[in-house]
This record gives C-alpha cells, structure tokens and sequence, in this order.
C-alpha cells in the first residue's frame, strides 16, 4: 500500500512510536537512587540490591508518602538528568534498523513522552539535547499525558504501525487505541510485576515483553503485516 493525501497528493508515511524514560533512556534506577541519598535511607533500602518490579505505587516501595515522593521528584527533575540519563541498551541496534526501515518504507519516527515540557524550562531543550546525541533520527517529538490518545488525535491511527513503552499504564493506552498487535512493551525490572499478574487491565498480556534491540525486527513485520510496501 502506498496511500497518498487526496488533499495534497503528499506520500502517506507508516508510524513508529518510541517512548524515550524507561525505554531508550535509564530513568527508574537513577531516580531510585536519587530518592535513597536525598531521604539518607540505608543503604540495605537501596533499589540496586531489590530492584522494584512495578508492584503498587513507588512510593511505597521506598516507604515514603506520596507528598514526599513528588518532592524528591521535582528536585530530580531539576538536576539535568534529561541531558545525562544513561542510554539503554539495545538503542544502537535500534537505531540502524529504523534508519534502515525510514530509507527502505519511509518509515516516520516519533518520540512520545509525558514528560512535563511546560512546567519546566529546561525539560524541551534537554530532551531534544538528548535526543540529538542518542536518537538523532526521530522526525516529531510529542508531550503529553495521555500521549498515545494524543497522536491518535494528530495523524491517522492506521498510520501507527508500532509502538515501544515501559509502563503499563502507557502500553495498555497504546494497545486501546492502536490495538494489541501494535503495543510492545520493553522488558525493564519495574515492568517485571505486570508480567506476572496477569489479568491486568481487564485482558491478558497478549504477547512476550521485547529485547529493545529486537524492536527494529518487530517494526519491520508490522509494516509487511500491515500492507505498507517497500518505497525504495
Ligand atoms: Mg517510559
């Protein structure tokens, strides 16, 4: 399928949509500790020794109250970690086959994240700093809280051919609106729990969490899967 705009006769481009903390940058191990030396917990407390596996809230994880958890929060949001957050695993692997995919089936990228652009100056700047250094290829950069529900909103969901998250409240919005065989969740310690607990969400966890390295793979039988046929 090569699907034109009967507006303007543009080539309609398939999607793929990457979610950017947890899943392409560490996030839950440096909050952890963050948490850990801004509380002075001890150090048998420390998540390096029982990684969290997404069961409950974290804050509970950590024994400290909600109100105590967003403070922390915020003082890690201001400490530049958007510029220096470590780069998963698996990035490199996906980014050859992406840039692949985008030459071969002009594949669209777009980086989803909730991350709070609008409540802090630097989060816009850093993120695409980050971006520019560990995934320079994305064309479209989207924040939002309900990200998924958004991009549907922007382009034509069909369009979507695949989407990569770590949270499960962020995959089972992607699988709603998407559909299930689109939703990939990458496998982190702190999704560990939603494996396990199967029904979630009221349905069970219909395939295997992904290696992120394997996505790229992933993206490329969605695209044969969904009609969209070599451009060059
Ligand atoms: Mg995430």
């Amino acid at each position: 399928m090569v699907s034109r705009c009967s507006e303007c006769s543009a080539r309609v481009r398939p999607i793929v949509a990457v979610d950017i903390d947890g899943t392409l940058a560490e996030y839950h191990k440096h909050l952890g500790d963050h948490i850990c030396r801004y509380f002075g917990m001890e150090w048998k407390q420390h998540p390096i020794y029982d990684p969290w596996d997404g069961e409950g809230n974290y804050e509970d994880y950590f024994g400290i109250t909600q109100a105590q958890y967003r403070e922390a929060k915020l003082a890690f949001r201001q400490g530049g970690f958007k510029r220096w957050a470590p780069v998963m695993p698996g990035v490199a692997a996906l980014r050859h086959t992406l840039t692949g995919l985008k030459q071969t089936h002009d594949l669209e990228v777009w980086v989803t994240t909730t991350r709070p652009w609008n409540r802090l100056d630097s989060t816009d700047p850093d993120t695409r700093h980050w971006l520019d250094r560990h995934f320079p290829l994305y064309d479209h950069l989207l924040y939002d809280d309900n990200k998924y529900e958004r991009l549907a909103e922007i382009v034509d969901r069909d369009r979507v051919v695949a989407v990569v998250d770590d949270l499960p409240e962020m995959w089972a919005q992607a699988a709603r609106v998407f559909g299930h065989s689109k939703a990939f969740m990458v496998e982190r310690p702190h999704n560990e729990w939603f494996i396990q607990s199967a029904p979630y969400f009221d349905h069970d966890y219909p395939g295997e969490r992904i290696d992120l390295a394997n996505f790229g793979a992933k993206v490329l039988i969605a695209l044969v899967d969904n009609g969209w046929e070599r451009v060059a």
